[in-house]
């Protein structure tokens, strides 16, 4: 029984991988592009078993939103793979940044001054210089993390005169209920207006067209994991 169960999740994954390569390779050429952009497997949520599956197939990107589940899941997984790339992509609070540091890659979620400072602080303590991204709220959601387009320029300021931070890309997440498109616009600019080289967009529903506009890195969970909701 289970390795009828393993070896299905394994093939299932397996063909989620290719179909998402294919869209990738199709959405890359119709846009005359050459560079393909970054997959990151966001593996929040999902079990063990599918991880493996992945790992199996050769990928070694993965993105986590919480950095407690991530610890638990990659701690020991970093042991085993020496080239895994993990990026944190859900909100980040102060008090978990010696844990984040420690754990992951890149940072994409670097959405304030207070929490700029506090990782530049942890990274020159221990060593560790990791990319950041600075997460943008596009929609100007109140509810959602992100710093507001307008605040943009003074947060770069901080994070890169002031504090030192290695600020690569810029990140979105388009409000649910629109259009992701101009969205996706608007990131694209503004990381070509200040020289950033990384646009990380565009998630299982709509990774095709954050290529079209120019994501150099995307995020997609469900179409390569399966349903989270169905653990
Ligand atoms: C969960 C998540 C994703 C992946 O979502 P899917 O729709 O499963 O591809 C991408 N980005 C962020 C920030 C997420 O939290």
């Amino acid at each position: 029984m289970e390795t009828v169960t393993t070896a299905t999740i394994t093939a299932t994954i397996e063909a989620n991988l290719a179909l998402v390569s294919t869209q990738i390779d199709t959405a890359c050429t119709r846009a005359g592009r050459d560079a393909h952009p970054r997959l990151v497997a966001v593996s929040k949520r999902q079990t063990d078993e599918r991880i493996s599956a992945v790992l199996q197939a050769g990928h070694r990107v993965f993105g986590e939103n919480r950095v407690q589940e991530a610890q638990q899941r990659w701690q020991n997984r970093r042991q085993t793979y020496d080239d895994l790339r993990l990026h944190l992509i859900g909100s980040l609070q102060t008090n978990k940044v010696a844990e984040a540091v420690a754990l992951f890659d890149v940072i994409e979620v670097v959405d304030r001054p207070k929490l700029a400072r506090a990782l530049a602080v942890e990274m020159q303590k221990v060593g560790r210089h990791l990319e950041c991204y600075i997460q943008v709220n596009t929609g100007e959601e109140p509810q959602k993390s992100g710093v507001m387009p307008d605040n943009l320029d003074a947060l770069l300021a901080v994070c890169q005169d002031e504090c030192g931070l290695n600020i690569t890309g810029l990140m979105c997440i388009p409000p649910v209920e629109e259009e992701p498109a101009m969205h996706f616009a608007l990131l694209h600019d503004m990381a070509e207006r200040h020289a950033l080289a990384e646009v990380s967009m565009g998630m299982s529903g709509d990774f095709e067209d954050a290529i079209a506009f120019g994501a150099t890195s995307i995020r997609v969970g469900s179409a390569i994991f399966g349903a989270r909701d169905s653990l």
